[in-house]
Order: structure tokens, then C-alpha cells, then sequence
């Protein structure tokens, strides 16, 4: 499909509108990305037309909407490439997914003494469950830093891995500086001492093609949300072999082989890991979701993206006095500022006003705050949707803002 900037922006009938009067700026997209038509119809024929639990019942409708569950886990199985369907987990998102591997892997795998290497970059939900994990075994959390571009100090690395190193945790694309960091190498470095790798791709699967079995990383996490389809569903992909050896984490119903008083023997994967009702209709928009995007193409999507980041940039740098926090040369369509000092709830408030909504706050990433030393920051995020011309409203809006200080 070619890119149509025009036609793409009608699937998404929600940036057709004014706030105050002007017409809307959506640069809020690391936070959530909008949804196109198609997958609120999917949402919607999965509640208006078609609706009953999945995997219980052999009536038509049960037997549709289990049908289309387990197509969408095919879906997300070719979306990643991983090898083996059982592979692909139905969570309610990257938190959960972090947090089922954080007490599950932990429970069998972290005992006391050992550690868990996080990086300085993670989003809240990539190191409080690790936190969490090391707190209950009484095992211990190491940090890989990063450098005030936004680049991971990689070579610090060597240094902190042991025969202590249970796991390494990291982010594919950071939330807040967009660093896209080098996971295959640290993959291969942590493989070299058979450490498995953890990767949030919260961040990183609206914008690159992921590839598990290229990565060959042990799990890969992310969230529906982002990538244009439902709140409440994501993914956790684990090889086989770590999901199979892993002990399950929520008990219920559907992760169940046999329940008697005096045994439970426990499902097969995936079923293993989705104990009760899940997010069926997510599940199943999500797929949907994945179906657009691959319609729009990664390469597309990303190469729009990444222009609009080109372009802001230079452009907030000609305002001067604009600090941008992390300017990695790899990264995506990301940028978190500070403008005169301003603080970023005013800014945001004050955008908002102009009708750009961008996010303000600690963006869920307290150590990066501290890294800068700032108390928040203000971030615009694109998505292939947003044009120059919003970028252009986007600046007007920062030198009136400026005016008004
Ligand atoms: N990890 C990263 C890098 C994120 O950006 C986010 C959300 O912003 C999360 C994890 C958590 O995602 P969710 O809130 O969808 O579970």
C-alpha cells in the first residue's frame, strides 16, 4: 500500500476534531496510539453480534469467538516470528506480562545471593516487579547506566555479569529519551554466559519490525494499546523451553489439566499461563490491529515517523533555549524537552489550551528524572498519522507559549 497521508488519517476518526477550538494535535502516542476503524468495528461486531466465552462451549458462537481468539495468537505468532504458537501468551498487557515472568521465573530460577540486571532507562513496570522478585528471594537488582545522549553504557556490561546474573531485563526503545537500544548484541553477550534476556517492546513494536528468533531473546513483552488496537490485552512471547519450565502464575480456571483435593496437574501452553476469562475481544481486535499496521507497513510507518522527528527537532532547536533529553542517533520518534524552564505542567496545560496534547510528568521513568535531575519533563511522540503541518501548529504553539512567560 502507498502512503497516503490523507486517506490514513480518515481511519482515524477520532483526529478529525477540534479541542478549544482548534483543530487537534495528537502527540501523545507513546502513551496510547489511536485506534482505526477497523479494529473498533472488530471491537464492536465481537459484542453486538458475536459473543460467548472461549475454549467452554460447543454452541456456534463460543465456537466463533475461540476460533477467532486463537487466530489472533497466530497473528501475533508471524507478527514476532517466533517459532511455536504455544509461544505467544495473552496477558492484559506489558505490566503483566513483566510482572507473570518477574514472579514466575523468579519463584524457580533467582535465589538468594543472585542478581538481576536492569538498565537506567527502564519504564517503572521493567524494574519495580524486578525490585519485587529480588525482594522475595532476597536477590539483588544491578543497573546498566546510560550516557547523557541516551546511549546505554554498554561497555559496562562485562562488569556486571556473574554467575550470579539470573536474567537482564531492558527495553527495546526507551519511553522517554527513544534511544532504540542495540538488544541483539547484549542478547548475545548474556547468551555467551547462558543468561536469558528479557525485552520490553512497549515502545518498540509500533516502529520496527521485531524478529524473536533473529533477537533470539528469551521473552518479548508489549501492549496492545500501543500498536492501534484495545487497552487490556498484550503479549508475552517465552521459548518454550523457559515457559515450559516455568512454574504457572495465576491459578483458575483454563490452566488447569485435572483439580482434584489432593492434586492439580496443570495445562499445556499457552494455556499454562491465561488462567480465567481473558480479554477475548481485545485478543481478538488486537489481531486486527496487527493486520493494519502490516497494511500500512513498518517500513512506512517508521520512515513517516522518523522525518517528523527530523523535522521538530531542527525545529525546536531553532526556538534556542530547548533542552531535548536523549538524542541518540538511533531513535525513534520520541522527544521529551524542556523549554525555558517552564515547567512541563504549565507547558503541557498551556498546549492543551492551543489544542496539542502532548504527556507531562516523570513518564513513569523516576530514574531517568533523576539522571537529568528534573522533576518532570514534557514529551511529543509521533505516530505515522501526524503530519508537518502539525509539527508547524506544534511550534507556533511553544513561541506563543514562550511569549506569555
Ligand atoms: N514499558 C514501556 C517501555 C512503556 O513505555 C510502557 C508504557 O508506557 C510500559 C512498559 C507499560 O505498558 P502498559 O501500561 O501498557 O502495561
Amino acid at each position: 500500500m502507498s502512503f497516503n497521508l490523507q486517506e490514513i488519517r480518515k481511519d482515524f476518526p477520532i483526529l478529525d476534531q477540534s479541542v478549544n477550538g482548534r483543530p487537534w494535535v495528537y502527540f501523545d502516542n507513546a502513551a496510547t496510539a489511536q485506534r482505526p476503524r477497523v479494529v473498533i468495528e472488530k471491537m464492536d461486531e465481537f459484542s453486538l453480534l458475536t459473543n460467548a466465552n472461549i475454549h467452554r462451549g460447543t454452541h456456534a458462537h463460543a465456537i466463533r469467538t475461540t476460533e477467532a481468539y486463537e487466530a489472533s495468537r497466530d497473528r501475533v505468532k508471524e507478527f514476532l516470528h517466533a517459532e511455536n504458537r504455544e509461544e505467544i501468551i495473552f496477558t492484559s498487557g506489558t505490566t503483566a506480562s513483566i510482572n507473570l515472568v518477574a514472579r514466575s521465573f523468579s519463584e524457580k530460577f533467582l535465589a538468594e545471593g543472585d542478581e538481576i540486571i536492569v538498565t537506567e532507562m527502564e519504564h517503572h513496570a521493567n524494574i519495580v516487579p524486578w525490585q519485587m522478585a529480588c525482594a522475595r528471594q532476597k536477590a539483588h537488582l544491578r543497573v546498566i547506566p546510560f550516557s547523557d545522549a541516551g546511549d546505554l553504557q554498554l561497555e559496562l556490561l562485562e562488569g556486571l555479569l556473574s554467575s550470579r546474573t539470573k536474567l537482564i531485563a531492558v527495553a527495546h526503545v526507551s519511553n522517554t529519551l527513544g534511544t532504540i537500544n542495540p538488544v541483539k548484541e547484549i542478547i548475545a553477550k548474556a547468551h555467551e554466559q547462558g543468561i536469558p534476556v528479557l525485552i520490553d517492546g512497549a515502545q518498540s513494536v509500533p516502529h520496527l519490525a521485531v524478529d524473536v528468533q533473529d533477537l533470539d531473546c528469551d521473552f518479548y513483552v508489549f501492549s496492545g494499546h500501543k500498536i492501534y488496537g484495545p487497552t487490556g490485552i498484550g503479549v508475552l512471547y517465552g521459548k518454550k523451553v523457559w515457559l515450559e519450565a516455568m512454574p504457572p502464575f495465576l491459578g483458575g480456571g483454563e490452566m488447569i489439566d485435572r483439580v482434584t483435593f489432593e492434586k492439580t496437574t496443570y495445562n499445556e501452553l499457552p494455556h499454562k499461563f491465561e488462567a480465567g476469562t481473558p480479554h477475548y475481544v481485545g485478543a481478538i481486535a488486537l489481531g486486527t490491529a496487527i493486520d493494519y499496521l502490516n497494511r500500512i507497513g513498518l517500513e512506512a510507518a517508521a520512515k513517516q515517523e522518523h522525518e517528523l522527528l527530523v523535522y521538530a527537532t531542527q525545529r525546536m532547536k531553532e526556538l534556542g533555549n530547548v533542552r531535548i533529553f536523549g538524542e541518540s542517533a538511533n531513535k525513534t520518534g520520541v522527544i521529551c524537552f524542556e523549554i525555558d524552564e517552564i515547567h512541563p505542567f504549565d507547558l503541557g496545560t498551556l498546549l492543551d489550551q492551543l489544542g496539542i496534547a502532548v504527556r507531562t510528568g516523570r513518564l513513569c521513568a523516576d530514574p531517568v528524572m533523576d539522571h537529568f535531575g528534573v522533576s518532570a519533563m514534557t514529551r511529543a511522540s509521533f505516530s505515522f498519522y501526524n503530519s508537518r503541518e502539525e509539527v508547524d501548529q506544534f511550534i507556533s504553539a511553544l513561541k506563543r507559549i514562550r511569549s506569555m512567560f
